[in-house]
Protein backbone atom coordinates (compact mmCIF):
# COMPACT_ATOMS: atom_id res chain seq x y z
CA UNK A 1 0.00 0.00 0.00
CA UNK A 2 1.26 3.76 -1.15
CA UNK A 3 -0.46 6.90 -0.12
CA UNK A 4 0.65 9.96 -1.61
CA UNK A 5 -0.42 14.05 -1.88
CA UNK A 6 3.11 15.12 -3.52
CA UNK A 7 0.71 17.12 -5.93
CA UNK A 8 -1.38 20.47 -6.28
CA UNK A 9 -3.91 20.97 -4.03
CA UNK A 10 -2.62 17.23 -1.83
CA UNK A 11 -3.32 17.06 1.81
CA UNK A 12 -2.80 14.27 4.23
CA UNK A 13 -0.72 12.66 6.50
CA UNK A 14 -0.39 8.88 6.85
CA UNK A 15 0.11 7.99 11.06
CA UNK A 16 -0.15 3.95 10.01
CA UNK A 17 -0.21 1.91 6.76
CA UNK A 18 -0.14 -1.45 7.26
CA UNK A 19 -3.40 -3.05 8.14
CA UNK A 20 -5.85 -2.51 5.18
CA UNK A 21 -8.72 -2.56 7.26
CA UNK A 22 -7.33 0.17 9.17
CA UNK A 23 -5.39 2.79 7.42
CA UNK A 24 -4.93 5.44 9.44
CA UNK A 25 -4.22 9.45 8.56
CA UNK A 26 -4.66 13.18 9.88
CA UNK A 27 -5.62 16.12 7.44
CA UNK A 28 -3.01 18.78 8.24
CA UNK A 29 -3.81 22.21 8.97
CA UNK A 30 -3.37 24.86 7.40
CA UNK A 31 0.37 26.44 7.04
CA UNK A 32 0.75 29.02 10.48
CA UNK A 33 -3.15 28.40 11.54
CA UNK A 34 -5.47 25.33 13.20
CA UNK A 35 -8.15 24.99 10.24
CA UNK A 36 -7.99 21.94 8.97
CA UNK A 37 -10.97 20.00 6.43
CA UNK A 38 -9.70 20.25 3.02
CA UNK A 39 -7.79 16.61 2.09
CA UNK A 40 -6.85 14.88 -1.32
CA UNK A 41 -4.66 12.67 -1.78
CA UNK A 42 -3.43 9.41 -3.99
CA UNK A 43 -3.80 5.67 -2.76
CA UNK A 44 -2.39 2.55 -4.45
CA UNK A 45 -2.64 -1.32 -3.69
CA UNK A 46 -3.94 -4.34 -5.00
CA UNK A 47 -6.75 -4.02 -6.82
CA UNK A 48 -10.41 -6.10 -6.50
CA UNK A 49 -9.46 -5.77 -2.84
CA UNK A 50 -11.64 -3.78 -0.12
CA UNK A 51 -9.63 -0.82 2.04
CA UNK A 52 -10.85 0.76 4.87
CA UNK A 53 -9.24 4.69 6.12
CA UNK A 54 -9.68 6.59 9.30
CA UNK A 55 -9.06 9.75 9.35
CA UNK A 56 -8.03 10.04 13.33
CA UNK A 57 -8.40 13.98 13.81
CA UNK A 58 -11.14 14.60 11.90
CA UNK A 59 -13.67 16.02 15.50
CA UNK A 60 -10.81 18.56 15.94
CA UNK A 61 -11.41 19.50 11.84
CA UNK A 62 -12.85 23.51 11.25
CA UNK A 63 -16.21 22.34 11.41
CA UNK A 64 -16.42 18.84 12.47
CA UNK A 65 -21.08 18.91 11.76
CA UNK A 66 -19.73 19.48 8.38
CA UNK A 67 -18.70 15.15 8.60
CA UNK A 68 -22.16 14.37 9.68
CA UNK A 69 -24.33 13.08 6.15
CA UNK A 70 -20.69 13.54 4.30
CA UNK A 71 -19.81 11.76 1.87
CA UNK A 72 -16.12 11.37 0.54
CA UNK A 73 -15.57 11.81 -3.25
CA UNK A 74 -13.13 9.24 -5.23
CA UNK A 75 -12.09 9.46 -8.66
CA UNK A 76 -9.39 6.57 -10.34
CA UNK A 77 -9.59 9.39 -13.62
CA UNK A 78 -9.33 12.71 -11.98
CA UNK A 79 -12.34 13.37 -13.89
CA UNK A 80 -15.04 12.10 -12.32
CA UNK A 81 -15.71 12.28 -8.77
CA UNK A 82 -18.23 9.45 -7.14
CA UNK A 83 -19.21 9.84 -3.70
CA UNK A 84 -18.10 6.28 -1.48
CA UNK A 85 -19.57 4.78 1.80
CA UNK A 86 -18.00 7.45 4.86
CA UNK A 87 -19.50 7.34 8.14
CA UNK A 88 -18.49 9.86 10.93
CA UNK A 89 -18.70 8.56 14.34
CA UNK A 90 -18.03 11.75 16.46
CA UNK A 91 -14.43 10.83 16.82
CA UNK A 92 -12.62 9.61 13.22
CA UNK A 93 -14.30 9.91 9.70
CA UNK A 94 -14.65 6.27 8.20
CA UNK A 95 -14.64 5.48 4.55
CA UNK A 96 -13.83 2.23 2.47
CA UNK A 97 -13.86 1.19 -1.29
CA UNK A 98 -13.29 -1.96 -3.27
CA UNK A 99 -10.44 -1.04 -5.70
CA UNK A 100 -11.50 -1.48 -9.45
CA UNK A 101 -7.87 -0.11 -10.11
CA UNK A 102 -4.81 -0.15 -8.34
CA UNK A 103 -4.76 3.44 -7.63
CA UNK A 104 -7.43 5.94 -6.75
CA UNK A 105 -7.77 9.71 -5.67
CA UNK A 106 -9.72 10.39 -2.63
CA UNK A 107 -10.78 14.33 -1.57
CA UNK A 108 -13.15 16.13 0.38
CA UNK A 109 -14.63 17.61 -2.95
CA UNK A 110 -13.87 17.60 -6.42
CA UNK A 111 -10.42 19.68 -7.42
CA UNK A 112 -9.93 22.48 -9.16
CA UNK A 113 -6.69 22.30 -10.10
CA UNK A 114 -4.53 25.57 -10.05
CA UNK A 115 -3.98 24.43 -14.01
CA UNK A 116 -7.54 24.38 -14.50
CA UNK A 117 -7.23 27.68 -13.69
CA UNK A 118 -4.81 29.10 -15.63
CA UNK A 119 -6.59 26.84 -18.64
CA UNK A 120 -9.60 29.04 -17.90
CA UNK A 121 -8.23 31.97 -18.00
CA UNK A 122 -6.55 31.27 -21.02
CA UNK A 123 -9.46 30.02 -22.44
CA UNK A 124 -11.77 32.63 -21.92
CA UNK A 125 -9.75 35.31 -23.21
CA UNK A 126 -9.59 34.64 -26.03
CA UNK A 127 -13.20 35.61 -26.96
CA UNK A 128 -12.52 39.21 -27.76
CA UNK A 129 -15.26 40.51 -25.76
CA UNK A 130 -13.02 39.51 -23.06
CA UNK A 131 -9.75 41.17 -21.24
CA UNK A 132 -7.31 39.32 -18.61
CA UNK A 133 -5.05 41.33 -16.62
CA UNK A 134 -2.10 40.61 -13.45
CA UNK A 135 -3.45 42.53 -10.50
CA UNK A 136 -0.40 42.12 -8.58
CA UNK A 137 1.22 38.64 -6.62
CA UNK A 138 -0.06 36.62 -4.15
CA UNK A 139 2.98 35.66 -1.08
CA UNK A 140 4.16 32.68 -3.07
CA UNK A 141 4.40 35.16 -6.19
CA UNK A 142 1.12 33.38 -7.79
CA UNK A 143 -0.73 35.87 -10.46
CA UNK A 144 -3.95 37.63 -9.00
CA UNK A 145 -5.81 37.21 -12.71
CA UNK A 146 -8.97 39.22 -13.09
CA UNK A 147 -11.15 39.04 -15.72
CA UNK A 148 -13.31 41.53 -17.46
CA UNK A 149 -16.21 40.43 -19.45
CA UNK A 150 -17.89 43.16 -21.86
CA UNK A 151 -17.19 46.94 -22.84
CA UNK A 152 -16.78 48.91 -19.72
CA UNK A 153 -17.20 52.24 -21.76
CA UNK A 154 -20.58 51.52 -22.68
CA UNK A 155 -22.03 49.75 -19.94
CA UNK A 156 -24.60 50.78 -17.81
CA UNK A 157 -23.64 48.35 -14.96
CA UNK A 158 -20.75 46.95 -13.19
CA UNK A 159 -21.12 43.12 -11.79
CA UNK A 160 -18.17 41.68 -9.76
CA UNK A 161 -17.93 37.95 -9.26
CA UNK A 162 -15.22 36.81 -7.05
CA UNK A 163 -14.54 32.85 -5.76
CA UNK A 164 -12.19 30.69 -3.50
CA UNK A 165 -11.31 33.11 -0.55
CA UNK A 166 -11.28 30.09 1.26
CA UNK A 167 -9.57 27.76 -1.23
CA UNK A 168 -10.59 24.62 0.24
CA UNK A 169 -14.17 25.62 -1.21
CA UNK A 170 -13.68 24.46 -5.10
CA UNK A 171 -17.21 24.10 -5.89
CA UNK A 172 -16.74 27.85 -6.10
CA UNK A 173 -14.48 27.64 -9.17
CA UNK A 174 -16.56 25.36 -10.85
CA UNK A 175 -19.09 27.33 -10.55
CA UNK A 176 -17.85 30.39 -11.92
CA UNK A 177 -16.50 28.35 -14.96
CA UNK A 178 -20.10 27.24 -15.08
CA UNK A 179 -20.80 31.21 -15.49
CA UNK A 180 -18.56 32.25 -17.86
CA UNK A 181 -18.89 29.64 -19.88
CA UNK A 182 -22.89 30.86 -20.63
CA UNK A 183 -21.52 34.70 -20.06
CA UNK A 184 -19.83 34.17 -23.64
CA UNK A 185 -22.21 31.53 -25.11
CA UNK A 186 -23.18 33.81 -28.18
CA UNK A 187 -26.16 31.52 -28.68
CA UNK A 188 -27.48 32.24 -25.29
CA UNK A 189 -30.08 35.48 -25.71
CA UNK A 190 -29.81 36.25 -22.01
CA UNK A 191 -26.37 36.87 -21.88
CA UNK A 192 -25.81 38.54 -24.83
CA UNK A 193 -28.63 40.79 -23.80
CA UNK A 194 -26.97 41.22 -20.50
CA UNK A 195 -23.60 42.10 -22.02
CA UNK A 196 -25.11 44.75 -23.96
CA UNK A 197 -25.20 46.81 -20.83
CA UNK A 198 -23.58 45.10 -18.24
CA UNK A 199 -19.60 44.67 -17.56
CA UNK A 200 -18.55 41.65 -15.39
CA UNK A 201 -15.13 41.73 -13.90
CA UNK A 202 -14.33 38.34 -12.24
CA UNK A 203 -11.83 36.83 -9.86
CA UNK A 204 -12.03 33.21 -10.31
CA UNK A 205 -9.38 32.14 -7.93
CA UNK A 206 -9.13 34.90 -4.86
CA UNK A 207 -7.04 32.67 -3.25
CA UNK A 208 -4.11 30.89 -5.56
CA UNK A 209 -1.76 29.94 -2.49
CA UNK A 210 -4.19 28.52 -0.61
CA UNK A 211 -5.25 26.52 -3.71
CA UNK A 212 -2.00 24.93 -4.61
CA UNK A 213 -1.38 24.28 -0.79
CA UNK A 214 -4.44 22.17 -0.13
CA UNK A 215 -5.26 24.72 2.75
CA UNK A 216 -8.76 24.82 3.69
CA UNK A 217 -9.20 28.09 4.42
CA UNK A 218 -6.47 30.82 4.51
CA UNK A 219 -3.39 32.15 2.43
CA UNK A 220 0.20 31.01 2.33
CA UNK A 221 0.21 33.54 5.68
CA UNK A 222 -2.63 31.97 7.42
CA UNK A 223 -4.79 34.57 6.70
CA UNK A 224 -8.73 33.87 6.67
CA UNK A 225 -9.06 36.71 3.48
CA UNK A 226 -12.69 36.71 4.30
CA UNK A 227 -11.98 38.26 7.52
CA UNK A 228 -9.18 41.17 6.00
CA UNK A 229 -11.66 43.72 4.06
CA UNK A 230 -11.72 46.62 6.32
CA UNK A 231 -7.63 46.58 6.89
CA UNK A 232 -6.09 44.15 4.14
CA UNK A 233 -2.23 44.99 3.90
CA UNK A 234 0.37 43.98 1.10
CA UNK A 235 2.26 41.91 3.78
CA UNK A 236 -0.49 39.84 5.16
CA UNK A 237 -3.24 39.83 2.39
CA UNK A 238 -2.72 40.62 -0.72
CA UNK A 239 -5.33 38.86 -2.23
CA UNK A 240 -7.72 41.17 -0.81
CA UNK A 241 -5.98 44.48 -0.63
CA UNK A 242 -5.34 44.41 -4.72
CA UNK A 243 -9.29 42.90 -5.61
CA UNK A 244 -10.69 45.93 -3.20
CA UNK A 245 -8.30 48.39 -4.51
CA UNK A 246 -9.48 47.73 -7.94
CA UNK A 247 -12.94 47.89 -6.73
CA UNK A 248 -12.69 51.25 -5.42
CA UNK A 249 -11.08 52.56 -8.29
CA UNK A 250 -13.50 50.83 -11.04
CA UNK A 251 -17.13 50.86 -9.04
CA UNK A 252 -19.74 48.09 -9.14
CA UNK A 253 -23.90 47.81 -8.93
CA UNK A 254 -23.83 44.33 -7.49
CA UNK A 255 -21.25 42.07 -6.15
CA UNK A 256 -20.89 38.25 -5.67
CA UNK A 257 -18.69 36.49 -3.19
CA UNK A 258 -19.07 32.82 -4.05
CA UNK A 259 -18.72 29.85 -1.49
CA UNK A 260 -19.01 26.59 0.04
CA UNK A 261 -20.55 25.50 3.37
CA UNK A 262 -19.01 22.50 5.10
CA UNK A 263 -22.25 21.89 7.24
CA UNK A 264 -25.36 23.17 5.54
CA UNK A 265 -27.05 20.61 2.69
CA UNK A 266 -28.44 23.70 0.74
CA UNK A 267 -27.20 26.65 -1.87
CA UNK A 268 -28.51 29.65 -0.44
CA UNK A 269 -27.28 33.32 -0.11
CA UNK A 270 -26.10 35.27 2.81
CA UNK A 271 -27.12 38.93 2.49
CA UNK A 272 -26.25 42.16 4.14
CA UNK A 273 -29.78 42.45 6.53
CA UNK A 274 -26.99 43.78 9.42
CA UNK A 275 -24.87 46.60 7.65
CA UNK A 276 -25.42 50.02 8.93
CA UNK A 277 -26.54 51.21 5.86
CA UNK A 278 -29.18 48.17 4.82
CA UNK A 279 -32.55 49.96 3.55
CA UNK A 280 -35.87 49.55 1.50
CA UNK A 281 -33.89 49.60 -1.48
CA UNK A 282 -31.23 46.92 -0.80
CA UNK A 283 -33.88 44.81 0.44
CA UNK A 284 -35.37 44.93 -2.78
CA UNK A 285 -32.72 44.09 -4.50
CA UNK A 286 -32.15 41.17 -2.63
CA UNK A 287 -36.04 39.98 -2.68
CA UNK A 288 -35.72 40.16 -6.33
CA UNK A 289 -32.43 38.15 -6.90
CA UNK A 290 -33.67 35.80 -4.45
CA UNK A 291 -37.02 35.40 -6.28
CA UNK A 292 -35.27 34.96 -9.64
CA UNK A 293 -32.83 32.27 -8.13
CA UNK A 294 -35.63 30.38 -6.84
CA UNK A 295 -37.53 30.80 -10.37
CA UNK A 296 -34.95 29.38 -12.63
CA UNK A 297 -33.13 26.78 -10.47
CA UNK A 298 -34.48 24.25 -8.04
CA UNK A 299 -31.53 23.97 -6.64
CA UNK A 300 -31.98 27.24 -5.35
CA UNK A 301 -33.46 28.22 -1.95
CA UNK A 302 -34.36 30.15 0.88
CA UNK A 303 -35.56 27.99 3.88
CA UNK A 304 -32.44 26.90 5.13
CA UNK A 305 -28.99 29.17 5.30
CA UNK A 306 -27.37 31.34 8.08
CA UNK A 307 -29.14 33.18 11.18
CA UNK A 308 -29.62 36.20 10.01
CA UNK A 309 -27.64 39.57 11.29
CA UNK A 310 -29.64 42.00 13.55
CA UNK A 311 -29.59 45.37 12.29
CA UNK A 312 -26.30 47.28 12.36
CA UNK A 313 -24.43 44.23 13.49
CA UNK A 314 -23.11 42.54 10.35
CA UNK A 315 -19.05 41.80 10.09
CA UNK A 316 -17.80 44.20 8.19
CA UNK A 317 -14.72 42.70 7.79
CA UNK A 318 -16.24 40.09 6.01
CA UNK A 319 -15.98 40.95 1.74
CA UNK A 320 -19.33 40.69 0.96
CA UNK A 321 -21.18 42.70 3.92
CA UNK A 322 -17.73 45.46 3.76
CA UNK A 323 -18.84 45.44 -0.55
CA UNK A 324 -22.65 46.10 0.38
CA UNK A 325 -21.86 49.14 2.78
CA UNK A 326 -18.99 50.31 1.04
CA UNK A 327 -21.47 50.71 -2.85
CA UNK A 328 -24.72 51.05 -1.23
CA UNK A 329 -26.01 47.88 -3.09
CA UNK A 330 -26.77 44.17 -3.87
CA UNK A 331 -23.58 42.59 -2.33
CA UNK A 332 -24.32 38.45 -1.91
CA UNK A 333 -22.70 35.73 -0.45
CA UNK A 334 -23.60 32.39 -2.66
CA UNK A 335 -23.27 28.96 -0.22
CA UNK A 336 -23.05 25.85 -1.64
CA UNK A 337 -22.76 22.48 -0.08
CA UNK A 338 -19.96 19.95 0.00
CA UNK A 339 -22.76 17.38 1.08
CA UNK A 340 -25.87 17.53 -1.53
CA UNK A 341 -28.80 19.71 -1.83
CA UNK A 342 -30.86 17.67 0.51
CA UNK A 343 -34.14 18.82 -1.77
CA UNK A 344 -32.73 17.36 -4.81
CA UNK A 345 -30.54 14.52 -3.45
CA UNK A 346 -28.11 12.50 -6.12
CA UNK A 347 -27.09 9.60 -4.69
CA UNK A 348 -24.07 8.56 -6.70
CA UNK A 349 -22.23 12.19 -6.93
CA UNK A 350 -23.82 14.34 -4.22
CA UNK A 351 -23.17 18.10 -5.03
CA UNK A 352 -20.87 17.63 -7.84
CA UNK A 353 -18.84 19.89 -10.07
CA UNK A 354 -21.74 19.81 -12.90
CA UNK A 355 -24.41 21.04 -10.78
CA UNK A 356 -21.97 23.72 -9.48
CA UNK A 357 -21.50 24.69 -13.06
CA UNK A 358 -25.11 24.90 -13.96
CA UNK A 359 -26.13 26.86 -10.46
CA UNK A 360 -23.42 29.18 -11.88
CA UNK A 361 -24.75 29.34 -15.37
CA UNK A 362 -28.46 29.98 -14.05
CA UNK A 363 -27.15 32.87 -11.43
CA UNK A 364 -27.43 35.14 -14.62
CA UNK A 365 -31.01 35.65 -14.67
CA UNK A 366 -31.26 36.88 -10.82
CA UNK A 367 -28.53 39.03 -11.84
CA UNK A 368 -30.30 40.26 -14.78
CA UNK A 369 -33.90 41.00 -12.89
CA UNK A 370 -32.05 42.69 -10.17
CA UNK A 371 -30.12 45.00 -12.83
CA UNK A 372 -33.53 45.67 -13.57
CA UNK A 373 -34.47 47.12 -10.20
CA UNK A 374 -31.46 49.78 -10.18
ZN1 LIG B 1 -16.17 30.11 2.54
Amino acid sequence: MYITDNFDSGNIRVIALQDPQDIQLEIKHDNQSEFFQWFHFRFEAEQAQSYQFHIINASQSAYPQGWQGYQVVASYDRQQWFRIDTDYDGEQLKFSLALEQSSVYFAYFAPYSYERHLDLLQTIQQDPRVRLSTLGQTLDGRDMSLLQIGDAEQAKHKVWVMARQHPGETMAEWFVEGMLATLLDEDNPLAKKLLEETVFYVLPNMNPDGSVRGHLRTNAAGINLNREWQNPSMEHSPEVFLARQKMLELGGDLFLDIHGDESVPYNFVAGCEGVPSYDARHQLLEETFKQAYMAISPDFQDQHGYAKNKPGEANLKIGAAWLGEQFKTLSYTIEMPFKDNADLPDEDYGWSPERAMQLGADVLFPIKQSLARL
